[in-house]
């Protein structure tokens, strides 16, 4: 596989192209940013982490049925993709409130959410992601109502599989945010499942092991992700 040019830089991953045009080539970067874009900082090797965590959740949601974009582990810190044309929209799934939620409606963090609650934002840093709902998603033609679907269930399909394997670290996933794509007709996983898409709790003392760290400015921010991996397994 040949790497060629740089299609796409996103805030935290690069997309290079290949010599086969159904396959692109991700490059996790250093760069973390938080509130749409308005802070940027570079953390050590976040794009190392990041890239092996997601190898390793991309494999997973895969043995248990879930169609992905990811293919493999190209190096550190790049992997292997299919190409897939984006849906324009973030779904998020929340077992505990946290977040937009807590600002949103006023109610207390941690909350527990039964059942879960499904939300669509439009991807559009400019607008701050606004919230949008399943009726928004199919009149401006973002996806169909069958993508829309597929899309709701395979991320509530995503949280039973994730659920389960971080409470097998003792942690809790309190809320997360996939996003998905079109590849040769078939609705599929895209992005990238991480710490920086996701949060995390450790069970017994609800310390926060994911992206809030850098938010919130609670130090060990790369630190922490490793800690979710070796949680899980993985060694770095
Ligand atoms: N999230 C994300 N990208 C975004 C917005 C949210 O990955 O642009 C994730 C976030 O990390 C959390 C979940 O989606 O795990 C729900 O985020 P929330 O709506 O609470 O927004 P935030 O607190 O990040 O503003």
């Amino acid at each position: 596989m040949e790497k060629r040019e740089q299609l796409y830089a996103g805030k935290a991953k690069s997309i290079f192209g290949t010599d086969d045009p159904d396959h692109v080539i991700m490059l996790f970067r250093n760069d973390t940013s938080a509130f749409d874009g308005k802070r940027v900082e570079q953390l050590d090797r976040k794009g190392m982490v990041n890239n092996k965590f997601n190898a390793f959740i991309m494999t997973k949601l895969q043995e248990a049925g879930i169609p992905t974009h990811f293919v493999k582990q190209l190096s550190d810190t790049e992997s292997l993709v299919k190409t897939m044309k984006m849906i324009p929209v973030e779904c998020v799934v929340r077992n505990l409130a946290a977040g937009s939620l807590v600002r949103r409606l006023g109610v207390q963090e941690g909350l527990e959410l039964n059942p879960p609650t499904f939300e669509l934002f439009l991807k559009n840093d400019a607008l701050g992601d606004p919230m949008v709902n399943e009726y928004h998603v199919q009149s401006f033609g973002w996806a169909t109502a069958e993508q829309l679907a597929r899309m709701k269930e395979l991320t509530f399909k995503i949280n039973a599989v994730l659920k389960d394997l971080f409470a097998a670290g003792n942690m809790l996933l309190v809320d997360f945010k996939v996003e998905f794509g079109i590849h040769k007709g078939e609705v599929i996983l895209g992005d990238e499942f991480s710490p920086d898409g996701c949060r995390l709790w450790d069970k017994d003392t609800r310390e926060k092991l994911d992206k809030d760290r850098f938010r919130q400015n609670l130090g060990n921010v790369v630190e922490s992700y490793e800690l979710v991996g070796q949680r899980l397994g993985l060694t770095f």
